[in-house]
């Protein structure tokens, strides 16, 4: 049976082959891995293959985890979906968060950011396939958000995230990174300072690399089936 550490190998490789079919430097993709369900022991064996950035969904799950691992220099982040009454905690215990949709959200976690850690560095989540029933805010809604973000003092707004709809063939995974790609650009023209590109998961890391992915969040592929 194939290790975390055979399968990091893997992604690594896919992320490397994705990079030279794009004509992108290997270094301009973070690799997150997404531990959601897995054990702190199976967190630990990834970070002694080499990991060190890991995305967690749920906060109460990944508060266990953080305080199992304190002992390891790992960054946390969190992806999944964020309640105003969970803030407090998220702001004191995350490196990064992705998955903010709502202005009220980040100024939150700006007030209760503690002083002495470094800004919460966050991207804003898209609804990029237009799904009623999925979480992310509006492409038309994305500017005027970004906006005000980046000007809260205890956080840093770094780029976009999105989880688009699972699509088959190459050109149709392609179709919505190129969007959010196309959103994060029109948000760099218009001044704000983002290098976060938050999209690809194990299904279609190399169509969202090809599309300007700077950070992939893989899960599966890593730790296997959930
Ligand atoms: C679970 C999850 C992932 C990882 O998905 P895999 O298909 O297991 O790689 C990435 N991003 C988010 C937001 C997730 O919830």
């Amino acid at each position: 049976m194939a290790t975390i550490k055979d399968n990091l190998q893997q992604v690594h490789a896919r992320i490397h082959d994705a990079c030279a079919a794009a004509q992108r430097p290997v270094q301009s993709v973070t690799l997150l891995a997404v531990s959601k369900t897995f054990d702190a022991q199976a967190v630990r064996e990834a970070f002694d293959a080499g990991q060190r950035a890991f995305g967690e969904n749920y906060v109460h799950e990944a508060l266990a985890k953080i305080d199992a691992l304190r002992d390891l220099q790992i960054e946390w982040h969190l992806i999944g979906p964020l309640q105003s009454n969970k803030t407090r905690t998220v702001a004191e215990a995350f490196d990064w968060v992705h998955s903010v949709e709502r202005l009220k959200i980040a100024q939150r976690l700006s007030e209760q950011r503690p002083a002495q850690l470094p800004p919460l560095q966050l991207c804003l989540q898209v609804n990029i396939s237009g799904e009623a029933s999925k979480s992310g805010l509006a492409p038309a809604e994305v500017a005027e958000v970004a906006h005000a973000v980046a000007a809260l003092p205890r956080v840093r707004l770094r780029g976009l995230m999105a989880i688009p709809e699972p699509a088959g063939d190459f050109a149709a995974q392609r179709a919505p990174h190129r969007a959010l790609r196309e959103l994060f650009d029109a948000l760099r023209r218009d001044g704000l300072a983002l290098d976060t590109l938050s999209m690809g998961m194990s299904a279609d890391l190399e169509a969202a690399i090809a599309e300007g992915a700077t950070l992939v969040r893989v899960g599966t592929a890593i730790f296997g089936t959930r």
